[in-house]
């Protein structure tokens, strides 16, 4: 079984090496700067009291505060939390975006609890980790079972504790409690921007350029939307359940509204349901992961031929994989710069909640397109100019910038 934490580190002295890193820094940078575990009562709905058991990881905050989701979860664990707060360090770093990593997580099964005992539980985590977070401390969001209706009630609770209503203490909240527009839309908008700066450095015509997307659910859709609009031939979906094909492509507004009105993509007019697996094997351009974490592995590695895979799922390609999908030529952008549109609009929330702003959807988009687009070029010139994986040159192009920022730091 795969230590996450232990992974993190392993991949850090990679990078290391490639960027020559004195081993004071590795040393640095493979530990965490603070890791709080809470346990904290809640009353359930029956009445009685139940313990429950949190983590706050903070891994550097030598580019600003630390920022990363919170996961509710029943196999939330110490190694998982560490290694995303690790990943988020460098994540926030190839976006360019003045943050540190930060991961949070409680140990609970959401799907086994009411929506009063998760505003309980979420109240009462922010109360355990509230003297560790703030909007120069540590900025949280959403992340797997957590909603921006939970942010909202950690907004709620914490301006309780410190007197004052302070919105820039978490992120992707509803727009009432100040949230921002484009949020639902970001993640996945900023993988087609990527997908745009690929077409363009790759020089891939959009009509001639087959795409396929696994996971047709917040990522996934808008992903595939703005792909279907921009001309690209998406011809092939899948949810957790079917995959359809169709090699003239798949209109996605007409796709998900056949799911709505049926219950799922199976029978849809022009449409071939094929397995999950299959998806993942179709000689398409660009292959989509936007579903869930290792679903490429070493077992189905060889059967992938696509030209790329752009990771919009977080970690949708196991180490294993990435080797074999490396000696067969396939090009891989990985999800630290793939998806990064989630936590940059993040970012702009954090920055209209400081400065007291409203931005507008358009004003996002824009500003979201230049961070990715400048992302983009850095780590392909990074790419070009060292022959090294996309991979490698953003976490080569992420690390360095946190090593520099260490510099004025120790
Ligand atoms: P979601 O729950 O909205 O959608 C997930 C979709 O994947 C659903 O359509 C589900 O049916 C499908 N799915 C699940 N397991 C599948 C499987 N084995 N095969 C095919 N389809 C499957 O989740 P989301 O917010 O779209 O997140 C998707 C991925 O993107 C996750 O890895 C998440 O960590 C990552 N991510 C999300 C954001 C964000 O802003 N939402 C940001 C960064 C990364």
């Amino acid at each position: 079984m795969n230590d996450p934490y232990v992974t993190s580190v392993a991949q850090l002295k990679k990078i290391a090496e490639i960027l020559k890193l004195p081993a004071d820094v590795v040393e640095r940078l493979s530990v965490h700067d603070k890791f709080l575990e809470v346990h904290f009562p809640v009353t359930m709905d029956n009445g009685a009291v139940r313990m429950f058991t949190g983590y706050r990881a903070q891994h550097s905050n030598a580019r600003g505060p630390y920022k990363g989701g919170i996961r509710f979860s029943p196999f939330v664990n110490q190694s998982e939390i560490r290694a995303l707060s690790m990943w988020m360090t460098w994540k926030c770093s190839i976006a360019d975006i003045p943050f540190g990593g930060g991961k949070g997580g409680v140990i609970v099964d959401t799907k086994q609890c009411s929506s009063a005992e998760l505003e309980g539980i979420s109240r009462a985590y922010i109360r355990a980790i509230h003297a560790i977070v703030g909007p120069d401390k540590d900025v949280p969001a959403p992340d797997m079972y957590t909603t921006p209706e939970m942010m909202g009630w950690m907004a709620d609770e914490y301006a309780k504790i410190v007197g004052e209503y302070t919105p820039a203490m978490i992120t992707a909240k509803p727009i009432e409690k100040g949230g921002i527009e484009g949020r639902t839309e970001a993640t996945g908008l900023g993988g087609f921007y990527v997908l745009q700066n690929l077409a363009e450095r790759e020089r891939l015509d959009p009509k001639q350029t087959k795409v396929a997307v696994q996971g047709i659910g917040n990522v996934g859709y808008y992903i595939a939307r703005y792909a279907h609009d921009a001309g690209y031939r998406v011809i092939a979906i899948a949810d957790s359940r079917h995959a359809i094909k169709n090699d003239q492509g798949i209109d996605i507004d007409t796709a998900v509204e056949f799911k709505k009105s049926h219950g799922s993509f199976e029978g849809m007019p022009g449409a071939t349901v094929i397995s999950n697996n299959e998806l993942l094997a179709l000689p398409v351009d660009v292959l989509i992961p936007a579903a869930t974490e290792n679903v490429i592995t070493s077992e189905n590695a060889e059967t992938i031929r696509a030209k790329y895979i752009l990771e919009m799922a977080n970690g949708p390609v196991t180490d294993e994989a990435d080797a074999v999908l490396e000696r067969e030529g396939v090009v891989v952008i990985p999800d630290v710069l793939a998806n990064s549109g989630g936590v940059t609009v993040s970012y702009f929330e954090w920055y209209q909640n400081m400065h007291r702003e409203q931005w507008t959807k358009e004003k996002t988009f824009s500003e979201l397109k230049k961070k990715i687009d400048s992302a983009f070029d850095a780590i392909y010139s990074y790419k070009k100019e060292n022959s090294v994986s996309f991979r490698m040159a953003a976490y080569a192009v992420g690390v360095s910038k946190v090593v520099e920022a260490l510099k004025n730091n120790s």
